[in-house]
């Protein structure tokens, strides 16, 4: 892959944290589905979510920009509390991209114009611009020779890597990742993961929910492990994959090396 920097990141005017989350809970109707959260992400950091499946990894990152809504704690990014004010919300959602398991591409719109029109649309940035520096980013994923094209021409790894284009064409100060790999072919993993491993080496602050274990020892600063709605255990990677403390994390660890998850 080129060298060319994938992302603007701003570099931090303080130390506070890029995410900062504090006793968060939040409940769908009866069930508590996070549990007293707090987690504190630094501009810069990777950040690996892993658990069983269940545990409150996918509701965890939705709330990180209130695709899902909590009930108690706070929730800030960029310094900016997450409450039900609009613009604020909006003001957040400009600075944090998102890239899901299925990819949400427009399937009526180009390769390209699924880059451009956020862009445009929600930066109000001039179409020229817009398409200079989404060729940009498809070069840095090397898609741009399939810039024409629709989403259904591509593969799930090429349609992923777009998806990963498209949210950094928003200039975002903190990625979040849910699962970008799961969906994907196994052939397909490797080529999302090497543009992860990309931009996390570019110093782009991330929270990943992965499964990817290979990944997550490569990249991650910190590894952080959930289940049945809590943080059970959060450790740099060596410490928590040779030395895991907890037995839920040791039994989770037991079973998911056993069954040969793919390694970055
Ligand atoms: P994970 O990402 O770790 O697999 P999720 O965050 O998706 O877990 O889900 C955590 C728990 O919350 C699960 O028990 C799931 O069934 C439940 N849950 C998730 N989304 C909803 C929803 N929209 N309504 C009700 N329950 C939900």
């Amino acid at each position: 892959m080129s060298t060319a920097p994938i992302s603007n990141v701003a570099t931090p005017a303080h130390d506070a944290p890029v995410v900062r989350i504090q006793n968060l809970n939040k409940w769908y109707d009866k069930f508590h589905a996070l549990k007293d959260i707090s987690l504190d992400v630094r501009s810069g950091e990777r950040i690996v979510i892993c658990g069983p499946s269940g545990s409150g990894k996918s509701t965890l990152i939705r709330c990180i920009n209130q695709l899902e809504v909590h009930q108690q704690g706070t929730l800030e990014v960029l310094g900016e509390t997450l409450d039900d004010n609009r613009q604020r919300l909006q003001r957040i959602r400009r600075s944090v991209g998102m890239c899901f398991q299925h990819f949400n591409l427009f399937p009526h719109l180009s390769v390209l114009k699924n880059c451009t029109l956020p862009q445009t649309a929600n930066l109000g940035i001039a179409q020229a611009d817009a398409i200079e520096h989404a060729l940009s980013l498809l070069d840095r994923v090397q898609m741009r020779e399939h810039a024409n094209k629709y989403p259904g021409q591509l593969s799930g790894g090429q349609q992923q890597r777009i998806a990963i284009a498209r949210a950094l064409c928003m200039r975002p100060k903190v990625m979040l990742f849910d699962e970008p790999t799961s969906a994907l072919d196994p052939e397909m993993i490797a080529e999302v993961l090497e543009v992860m491993v990309d931009l996390a080496k570019e110093g782009m602050t991330m929270l990943c929910v992965t499964h990817e274990m290979g990944f997550a020892r490569r990249v991650a600063d910190r590894v952080v492990f959930m289940d049945r709605g809590e943080i059970v255990e959060e450790a740099p990677p060596r410490q928590f994959f040779d030395a895991p403390r907890s037995p839920r994390t040791q039994q989770f660890l037991t079973q998911i090396l056993d069954h040969g998850v793919s390694n970055a």
